[in-house]
């Protein structure tokens, strides 16, 4: 899922700074479970942002609401009327559902209350783990189930670089060497012929070449 965390107290009060009526908006989706931006995140930024507020004596009024998921536009539009009672909404989706936000209510500002980092996974509860850079060509089946756009520090498609040393990367030794990871793998699985074909170049057209990447699912599209 996307793993997003919260920005800090101050740089949301600033860009508050010309809004009276806020509505913080929390998404159920990917930031819920890395607990960036779900209800929870909502409460605890309101109350944040209130306490701020009283101590410097200034008039705000906090709205609080979260949906299922702010990159769909039938929930977005749940929030119509509460929207309709703020000058600005603050929200703690990813960078797609804040965008979203901003296109469902073109005539309000729509401030991030997050930093949206990457695809990955839960290690364990607050500990998140990049697995995948959506390049739009997925090369998991060549190279054990490992991706090195993500895990390989310098994206190399053949590797490892020659700076692998021990199992870790050169570039910072508190991280595993992605090459390294995908011979042990490939040993694993007893393919480790595979290590010895070279993976052909990338075909970079799917990732960020061209603009805003878009699907469209013509089997299921209505
Ligand atoms: S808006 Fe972003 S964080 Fe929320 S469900 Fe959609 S992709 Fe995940
Ligand atoms: S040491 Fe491994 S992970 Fe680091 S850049 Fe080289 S091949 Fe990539």
């Amino acid at each position: 899922m996307i793993k997003a965390i919260g920005k800090p107290l101050e740089e949301i009060v600033e860009t508050l700074a010309a809004s009276k009526k806020v509505l913080i908006a929390g998404c159920g989706g990917c930031v819920t479970v890395c607990e960036a931006g779900g209800d929870k995140e909502v409460k605890v930024l309101a109350s944040s942002l209130r306490l701020f507020y009283t101590n410097a004596g200034e008039q705000k009024e906090l709205f609080e609401a979260t949906v299922t998921r702010q990159c769909d536009m039938e929930y977005l539009n749940e929030l119509a009327e509460i929207v309709d009672k703020c000058d600005a909404v603050v929200s703690l989706a990813c960078g797609a559902g804040a965008q979203y936000m901003a296109e469902r209510y073109k005539d309000k500002p729509v401030f991030p209350g997050v930093d949206t980092c990457f695809i990955g996974v839960n290690l364990e509860r607050g500990v998140y783990s990049e697995r995948c850079q959506a390049c739009g060509k997925c090369i998991l089946a060549s190279t054990g189930g490992i991706c090195p756009v993500a895990r390989c520090s310098k994206r190399m498609l053949n590797g490892p670089c020659g700076g692998s040393e021990g199992g870790k990367c050169e570039v910072d030794k508190n991280i595993d060497c992605g090459w390294h990871l995908i011979y042990e793998r490939l040993k694993a699985l007893g393919q480790l012929d595979r290590f010895e074909i070279p993976v052909d170049p990338k075909d970079w057209s799917t990732s960020r070449d061209g603009g805003p990447r878009k699907i469209v699912r013509e089997d299921i599209k209505i």
